[in-house]
């Protein structure tokens, strides 16, 4: 299958910034074959071959979320906001009920649909299963992914130690009923995930001709034990994998480090391990110090920013110019639908634009659209450590890559092409969402998979699950006003830095 594009205007995103008013985009099968500011390849000619004028259109690579948990797809707008220790005990009670695997698809798909109708070409899945993973909700999960026509690289965010062991203060602030059931072990033990991951990598990790990957999760350093960090790092490196780990997310996990690690960051206890190497994607980093950042650069890590995610749970605002002045590439992510809400890397594009000027009166330290562009499009293709060139228009390159057009509000008039999709865009001016040269969505439908008959599905599978969640929200309640107390004590500590604004206390 062929397919050319012509008369359009280019955002290559190559290391030297190339642009071209007018080009011809072709892609043979899945790779970008030719980028020509003339007029060539000559005329189309045979039946597979599709030829597009993309006059007063716009190609550029397609948008990268780089940090997502499709766990809770189903479940945005659920929740008023919370701090993340007390907004977890809601969003994956321990008690949950179990989802069978079609509900799991069927959420899946419902990112999936959301992302690619977007322009995001590519999600880094960070699953989490409640109570634990199996083959079947990994498949689940990945045949979505497979049927959506969206690239993915999908890990497992699965603790295995017990809850009392991840959070500081809790054992002395437990009742003793409570506290005992906060010391019961992980539901599945290391060598459970283990084989979970060897399902993962055996049936997926590769599959779709490529477009599906695996990566590993550790979830947060504090949250699994030393040996399975081990196993997880090992698998890393075997297969050259990302890694994803939460890491300083909030300050109650840097007061963790105080508490628990002897006066250490987590990041330091990372390094420490010999776990800190470029394959780390170290997400949210809100509450990294100097040296932790010191530490990050130096393993070549990248982070993750999901700047909605951090207001929506009041968890601060990341030290992006710190970050980008030691050469730290950084990503963008939308983190999970409960937590941002809608799934547009257009908006975190923009807020990621937009909340670091409150962080320092230095207005030549606040982002400009082209670093931010730099990190939604390059630092994304960076973290998914992919075998094959991606991220850009540019020959030899998957053809992951969207058609914005031109003729709309948001461009209108066309003032500065970067401002204005960091800025203006919404994702509305996206007519078509090609991955891995296969168009996907056209004109606002996608047409992979009914649109209609999944959504329906989603409100069936919905009214079942709110009736089998409430006893365990229920129970989440009990717990609520321990992990208050825990939250305030935590947010009362002087840790030497200061991530909210206006200096909250
Ligand atoms: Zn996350």
């Amino acid at each position: 299958m062929k397919t050319i594009i012509r008369n359009v205007r280019v955002l290559t995103m190559d290391p030297q910034g190339t642009e071209h008013a007018r080009a011809t985009v072709a892609v043979q099968d899945d790779v970008i074959t030719v980028v020509d500011p003339g007029n060539a390849p000559g005329a189309a000619v045979g039946s597979d071959v599709r030829e597009i004028d993309g006059a007063g259109h716009l190609v550029m690579p397609g948008l990268v979320n780089a940090h997502f948990h499709s766990s809770v797809n189903h479940l945005k707008g659920s929740l008023d906001s919370l701090p993340l220790e007390l907004f977890m005990l809601y969003e994956s009670p321990a008690d949950g009920a179990v989802m069978d695997p079609r509900a799991v698809y069927v959420r899946t798909m419902l990112g999936a649909l959301e992302m690619l109708k977007s322009g995001v070409t590519a999600v880094l899945d960070d699953a989490f299963f409640v109570p634990a993973p199996s083959p079947a909700s990994i498949d689940a999960v990945m045949q979505a992914y497979a049927d959506s026509g969206i690239r993915a690289t999908l890990a497992l965010d699965q603790p295995n130690v017990a809850e009392i062991d991840k959070l500081p203060f809790l054992k002395d602030l437990l009742p003793p009923a409570l506290r005992a059931r906060a010391a019961a072990p992980a539901v599945m033990d290391s060598d459970g995930l283990l084989g979970c991951y060897q399902h993962l990598l055996k049936r997926w990790h590769g599959a779709a001709g490529g477009r599906l990957r695996a990566a590993v999760s550790c979830s947060a350093p504090q949250r699994v034990t030393h040996d399975y960090f081990q196993a997880l790092d090992d698998l890393s490196r075997r297969h050259d994998l990302p890694f994803y780990v939460h890491v300083l997310e909030t300050k109650l996990q840097r007061v963790f480090g105080e508490e628990r690690l002897d006066g250490r960051s987590l990041i330091r206890y990372v390094r420490d391990a010999g776990f800190l190497s470029e394959r780390l994607n170290i997400i949210h980093g809100v509450w990294l110090d100097e040296h932790d950042m010191d530490l990050i650069a130096e393993a070549s890590a990248v982070i993750a920013h999901n700047p909605i995610c951090n207001l929506r749970l009041g968890s601060g605002v990341m030290p992006f110019r710190a970050l980008r002045a030691r050469g730290i590439p950084i990503c963008l992510g939308s983190d999970e639908a409960i937590a941002d809400d809608s799934i547009n890397m257009w908006a975190v594009a923009k807020l990621a634009g937009l909340i670091h000027n409150i962080t320092t009166v230095d207005y030549q330290q606040w982002p400009k659209a082209t670093e931010i562009l730099d990190c939604l499009l390059r630092g994304g293709a960076r973290a998914m450590r992919s075998p094959v060139p991606i991220g850009q228009i540019a020959a030899g390159h998957q053809a992951d890559l969207i058609m914005v057009d031109l003729d709309t509000l948001a461009f209108t008039p066309l003032n500065d092409l970067h401002r204005q999709l960091v800025y203006c865009e919404s994702g509305s001016s996206v007519r078509m969402t090609m991955v891995a040269g296969r168009i996907v969505c056209e004109n606002g439908q996608v047409n992979t998979i009914d649109e209609r008959a999944l959504r329906a599905e989603a409100r069936e599978h919905a009214e079942r699950r709110r009736a089998a969640d409430a006893p365990a929200l229920q129970t989440a309640a009990q717990w609520l006003p321990y992990y208050r107390e825990m939250y305030l004590k935590a947010a009362g500590r002087d840790v030497g830095l200061q991530r909210w604004a206006g200096g909250a206390q």
